[in-house]
């Protein structure tokens, strides 16, 4: 299956072919949905072919790496596309374009603040990440107006595909990376935000900073001794 939003996470809709659809999901040969990982919610939209149309709720991996299981809406009582039926797959775009801008303010989060990121979750408005911090290490404020200075600043933000091989001859890039990319000899996607943030990431995300909007610092929760919870609101939604 040919993931489209690992290239390309603007494309709202593509034309694609069934090649199986039960209850458990749609597998076609090539999709613009982003199937639910990494803390961002798989995406929601619609199929529609000749004679036809069936909503999807839900985006799930399938049961080898490449697949993407279209899950349809629960009790749509809609006829599914038989296998070999062209389509066109339409994501609910303003939904998707609000959770990449979110998934970016969580990149501008991660760079922000010291500590390992524990855990995260990206919503359409809300947002937070779970930092391996203690005492009072967050200043809301402070974070909240360096967050809208990189959002203002309109920072350039690029998919990179690296192997073990480019790793190996630039070791300042593993040294800027929050996150340690695998090491399995395989391509690995990084997300590089222009001088601020470089870490493999498989979700979906605007090209640029500016495109984010004001962002609003919410609660920092106390999740343990050594964990902060920081929520992040997208203001201008
Ligand atoms: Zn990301």
């Amino acid at each position: 299956m040919v993931q489209i939003f690992r290239e390309d996470a603007y494309a709202p809709s593509c034309a694609a072919r069934v090649e199986h659809a039960d209850e458990a999901g749609i597998i076609l040969d090539r999709t613009v949905f982003y199937p639910m990982g990494g803390g961002q919610p798989g995406d929601t939209g619609r199929l529609v072919w000749d004679g036809g149309s069936v909503p999807i709720a839900d985006t799930r991996k399938g049961d080898t790496p490449e697949a993407v299981r279209h899950v349809p809406a629960d009790g749509s009582g809609s006829v599914l596309p038989p296998a070999g039926t062209p389509v066109t797959a339409e994501i609910d775009w303003e939904r998707r374009y609000r959770l990449m801008r979110m998934h970016t303010a969580l990149h501008l989060l991660c760079s922000l603040v010291p500590g390992a990121v524990t855990g995260g979750q990206v919503g359409e408005t809300k947002s937070r990440l779970d930092f391996n911090i203690a005492g009072d290490q967050v200043d809301k404020d402070a974070l909240e107006r360096t967050l809208n200075e990189l959002v203002a600043a309109d920072h350039t933000v690029r998919v990179r595909w690296i192997d073990d091989a480019e790793l190996d001859s630039q070791p300042d890039l593993v040294r800027t990376m929050s996150v340690q990319p695998p090491r399995d000899g395989a391509t690995v996607r990084l997300i590089e935000i222009a001088d601020i943030d470089l870490q493999p990431c498989g979700g979906t995300h605007v090209a640029r900073t500016g495109e984010i909007g004001r962002l609003r610092v919410g609660k920092v929760e106390s999740k343990g001794k050594q964990n902060r919870r920081i929520n992040l609101h997208l203001d201008a939604a």
